[in-house]
């Protein structure tokens, strides 16, 4: 049967102005690094990004390497948007990225314009799209001059390839670096994307006041520790989960009894709040505004629906913050 999405699904998701842009994007967005490559059922994928855009999932994030193998998850993506989506393009943000490895020799990997400019235009065919909504340069790259990098990211605003420019992974003073040339080439900076989440606070000392301060929006990616703050490896590790999974990011070793210890006590915090710990670390992150989106995983459609629960209780008390602190410590 053919998928026409729900009529309800602008009903719940809050969606936030990205800095001090025009764009405004879903406060919970999904992301395809994970279970959408060559490895996984494809009709799991399909189920999940059809869920995810009836809950009001607006946003896509993807990158040239996401699979396995690199490329899959876009390809996959490009099916998925062909056979149900096709009449939607205008309702979805999809964004894609180039700076790590992708293909042999010199111009496949890091910075340079050659390989930004040849990268996007391959991963346009594999989506089967004219255009990205945003193209992010995804790690800064100590090499290549920061002018030229960013002039990449420009001229293929320029050429129409994509709508919006965006940085991950940069440190707080490359930021500001490249903030300032791509301002002065008439290419504001939309977004910055950055590993964030309780147990990662790197964000907090320094880069998201400067986000702030220069009206750039900012999108948390892997809120929920790669799957470590939600009730999954509570009792051991599941058969099912990414840690039990070939994937080189999450592996056993990660999930020591420390943490372990830290994820029991901020379940029960969570229980009194009345959610699930995913949708307590979903908000954590989101409360009073401090970032325009949440960047998550998943591997099954409950988990997305879950998460998106998270937007029915934002705040905090005083007490509760502290709470977690305290746990954290
Ligand atoms: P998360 O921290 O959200 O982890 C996702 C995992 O958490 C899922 O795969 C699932 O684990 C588990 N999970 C999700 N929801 C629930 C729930 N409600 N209850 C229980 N378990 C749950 O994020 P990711 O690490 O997957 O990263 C998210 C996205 O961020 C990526 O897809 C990518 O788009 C982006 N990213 C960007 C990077 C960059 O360099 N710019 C780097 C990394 C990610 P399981 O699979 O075990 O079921």
């Amino acid at each position: 049967m053919a998928y026409l999405p729900s009529e309800q699904r602008y009903d719940i998701m809050k969606y936030n102005r990205c800095g001090r842009s025009g764009l405004k994007l879903p406060a919970v967005a999904l992301g395809l690094w994970h279970n959408f490559g060559g490895v996984t059922l494809f009709e799991n994928s399909r189920a999940m990004i059809r869920r995810a855009f009836d809950l009001g999932i607006t946003h896509f994030d993807l990158a040239n390497n996401y699979g396995p193998p690199p490329g899959a998850a876009e390809e996959n993506f490009g099916r998925i948007l062909k056979l149900d989506l096709h009449g939607y393009r205008d309702e979805l943000i999809i964004s894609t990225k180039a700076g790590y490895w992708m293909w042999p020799g010199p111009y496949g990997d890091w910075g340079s314009k050659k390989y930004l400019v040849a990268s996007l235009d391959q991963s346009l065919k594999r989506m089967g799209l004219e255009y990205v909504d945003i193209f992010y340069h995804h790690r800064p790259d100590p090499e290549t001059p920061l002018e030229e990098t960013m002039s990449a990211l420009d001229l293929l605003v320029r050429q129409g390839k994509t709508l919006y420019v965006g940085l991950s992974n940069y440190d707080v003073e490359t930021t500001k670096k490249a903030l300032a040339i791509l301002k002065e080439l008439g290419t504001p900076c939309l977004i910055h994307q950055m590993s964030y989440s309780m147990f990662n606070r790197w964000p907090e000392d320094g880069l998201l006041s400067l986000l702030k301060a220069e009206g750039v929006g900012s999108i948390a990616y892997s809120p929920l520790a790669k799957g470590l703050l939600t009730d999954r490896y509570l009792n051991g590790i599941p058969a099912d989960s990414r840690a039990a999974s070939s994937s080189p990011f999450l592996n056993p070793q990660d999930i020591t009894e420390d943490k372990i210890a830290k994820v029991r006590r901020l379940n029960e915090l969570a229980k009194a709040r009345g959610q699930s710990l995913a949708q307590m670390a979903v908000a954590w992150l989101l409360r009073e505004g401090r970032l325009t989106s949440v960047l998550i995983g998943a591997s099954k459609v409950s988990q997305i629906e879950d998460c998106v629960g998270a937007l029915a209780n934002l705040d905090f008390t005083p007490a509760e913050l502290q709470q977690i602190e305290e746990i954290l410590k």
